[in-house]
Parts: structure tokens; C-alpha cells; sequence
């Protein structure tokens, strides 16, 4: 299949581009759309044999739900058992945007598009792209991040033609995301609201509209603790090729111990990344040492992290050494992409003393 890419940016042409993709839609084919957040992979979400290919396109397991895209606030009535209150009260405070709710499902939405199960995840992007294709195609549209399954979700149009191109026919191209990390998954069909999925909004912003909010323990613990709500977190997710460790602690401590551990790699012919900052980078002695931007940043680092790691898929690194970046704000999000992609390989060297890293 050939895979036609059209620029967005333009008003008109994007609406003659944004017509083709709703047709794709209707029709029941696939078509990858710029978001907020990351690229979605999007299909009709009420169309169970278009929500199959999105599976087989990225090579997903099929027990991993999508996240169903709405384009007004009416259109959660359509596939809700019932709207609770606290998800009037988020979408009024946060939609459009990149939060996604977790409630229960009606009829309308197949278990094709649920994973199997009885709960559906919600969420109006905000980007005109995207909220274009959902309205002109008249569908509510699943979309999962539109990478294939395990590499790191596609911020650019680029990173998507490299893991989709032949196999979907379009791509909406708005170039580079505002946000970079996937939406905050919060789960209303809990008795106290429970976040599946760190993202841009915090659980400090959540609770400031609807009152205590929990997070998840699966996504806290170092792989064998509690099993992750959310299915798709139970993957090894957003990962580079090459085996990624993070290196927690003091700043000079965790420069000392990344070249340390640079030197010895490099003694046995491997090569090796560096994941550092605008204040440090220059302190490595990796092969390829890229930095996510300035630490105080931190909506830099978000958008630039998952472009780093596939940056480092092209050079062909064998090992990367990542500093370690929790604050809390959108930092827990980006420790726990990066974790995630590390498999949860940290070293805390800590007890080398120095000044604190963040
Ligand atoms: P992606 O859009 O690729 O980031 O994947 C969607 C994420 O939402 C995955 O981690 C899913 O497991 C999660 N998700 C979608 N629907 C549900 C649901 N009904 N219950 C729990 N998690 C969900
Ligand atoms: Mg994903």
C-alpha cells in the first residue's frame, strides 16, 4: 500500500487533505493525525473491523484498549453507560486536552475497540487537525499513538512514516507536537478517582476540580510489584533498541558514574548514548550525547524525549545512560516514560555526595 503524506498548515489544502482522511474514515480504513500530544493512529472506534486494523497495523496486542477521540463534549453521552459528574466537571475544566477518562462503556462501542472490556477511555484532543477529521468525518475516532508497538510514540509525521508508511494509506502531517508525552489516563469507574497514566495534567490540577485522586501503584512499581490498571502499561513500551539505564543521583556523581561506565563499554566495542542536558551534555564521553534541552525546561524535555530515543535507533547505539528527572510537575510523566523504555534498569549512586541533580 502506498502511503500518501499531506502537510497541514495551509487552511485550504488542509481541508481538501482532512476530507480524503475523512473518508478513509468512514469507509472503515486507517489514517494517523497529528495531536496535542503525540501522532494517534485512527480508525472509525464504532466499526469493530476498522478498529482491528489499528491491532494489525501496529502490531499491538489485541488485549490493549484505545483511547476513543470525541470532537464535543455530546458526543461522550453517545458511548457512555452514563456521564458521572466528575467528568463533566474535567471536561469543562480540561477537554479540550490531553487528559483522557476512563468510564463505562454502552452498546455503541464494540469490545473490539475496549480490549473486552466493559469501560471505555474518552478524550477531545486539542488540535484543529485532529478535531477537523473527527467533525468532517462524522465518526468518533479510536486512535492508540500511531508508532508500532513497543517503539517510542511518533512526535513528528516522520517517526510515524517510519514505522507505518506501506501499511496505512494516510498521513496528516502538523509537524513536531506541542506536548510529546501521551494524556494523563484518570479512571472515573473507581470510587476515588485513579490515575492510570501520568501525563501533562498532574493529580495536584485534577484534584483542584474534583477532589482526592489516587495514582495507580502499578505504574509506580519496578515491573513485578502491582499489575498496572491500564493495560498498555504493562508493556515495555517506548523503548529504543539499545538497553536504555538510568542514573539516579547527584550531579557530579552521575556524570562520574556514566563515563565510568561509557569507558568500560566502549573497552568492549559497544556503543554508547548519552541521555543529558544542556548543562552537563558537554561533561560526556559517549559516542553520541544528546541533550533534552535545559533542566529547568521541562515542557522541552517532554516534547523532545521520544525523538531523542529514536535518534538513538538511527546512530545505532548499543547502550544508553539517561540522568534521572523527577520534579513534580510533568516530570513524574517524563521518569515514567523513561523508565519504562529503561525497563526499570536504575542505578542510584547517590552515596557519592555532590551537589543535588534536579
Ligand atoms: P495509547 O493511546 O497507545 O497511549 O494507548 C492507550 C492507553 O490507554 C493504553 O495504556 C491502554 O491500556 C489505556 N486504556 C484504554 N482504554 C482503557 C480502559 N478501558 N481501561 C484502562 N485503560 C485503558
Ligand atoms: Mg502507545
Amino acid at each position: 500500500m502506498e502511503t500518501s503524506i499531506y502537510k497541514m498548515g495551509n487552511c485550504a489544502a488542509d481541508d481538501a487533505a482532512v476530507s480524503k482522511a475523512a473518508n478513509v474514515i468512514k469507509s472503515g480504513g486507517l489514517v494517523a493525525f497529528p495531536t496535542e500530544t503525540v501522532y494517534g493512529l485512527g480508525a472509525d472506534a464504532c466499526n469493530p473491523e476498522a478498529a482491528k486494523k489499528i491491532y494489525e497495523a501496529k502490531g499491538r496486542p489485541s488485549d490493549n484498549p484505545l483511547i476513543v477521540h470525541i470532537a464535543e463534549f455530546k458526543d461522550l453521552a453517545y458511548i457512555a453507560k452514563e456521564v458521572p459528574k466528575k467528568a463533566s466537571l474535567l471536561a469543562k475544566a480540561f477537554w479540550p486536552g490531553p487528559l483522557t477518562m476512563i468510564i463505562h462503556k454502552n452498546n455503541n462501542v464494540p469490545y473490539e475497540t475496549t480490549g473486552g472490556l466493559d469501560t471505555v477511555a474518552v478524550r477531545m484532543p486539542d488540535h484543529f487537525v485532529a478535531r477537523r477529521l473527527i467533525q468532517m468525518s462524522g465518526r468518533l475516532i479510536a486512535a492508540p499513538s500511531a508508532n508500532a508497538s513497543g517503539r517510542p510514540s511518533p512526535t513528528l509525521a516522520e517517526h510515524v512514516a517510519e514505522d507505518l508508511g506501506g501499511k496505512i494509506p494516510i498521513i496528516l502531517d502538523g509537524g513536531e507536537v506541542g506536548i510529546g508525552l501521551e494524556s494523563t489516563i484518570v479512571d472515573l469507574t473507581e470510587e476515588i478517582p485513579l490515575i492510570l497514566r501520568p501525563g501533562y495534567i498532574t493529580k495536584a490540577m485534577l484534584e483542584r476540580i474534583i477532589g482526592e485522586v489516587k495514582t495507580d501503584p502499578g505504574i509506580l512499581a519496578a515491573g513485578d510489584g502491582a499489575r498496572p490498571k491500564a493495560p498498555g502499561m504493562k508493556y515495555r513500551h517506548y523503548a529504543p533498541r539499545a538497553s536504555l539505564t538510568v542514573v539516579n543521583g547527584n550531579k557530579e556523581a552521575v556524570i562520574r558514574k556514566i563515563n565510568e561506565l561509557t569507558d568500560k563499554m566502549r573497552a568492549k566495542g559497544k556503543k554508547v548514548g548519552v541521555i543529558g542536558t544542556d548543562e552537563t551534555a558537554k561533561a560526556y564521553r559517549g559516542d553520541m550525547v544528546l541533550s533534552l534541552g535545559a533542566r529547568e525546561d521541562e515542557d522541552v524535555i517532554a516534547r523532545r524525549l521520544y525523538r531523542i530515543l529514536r535518534e538513538f535507533d538511527e546512530g545505532e547505539a548499543d547502550v544508553i545512560y539517561s540522568e534521572s528527572f523527577e520534579t513534580p510537575g510533568i516530570g513524574q510523566a517524563i521518569m515514567n516514560r523513561l523508565l519504562k523504555a529503561a525497563g526499570h534498569q536504575v542505578l542510584d549512586v547517590a552515596e557519592y555526595g555532590g551537589s543535588k541533580i534536579v
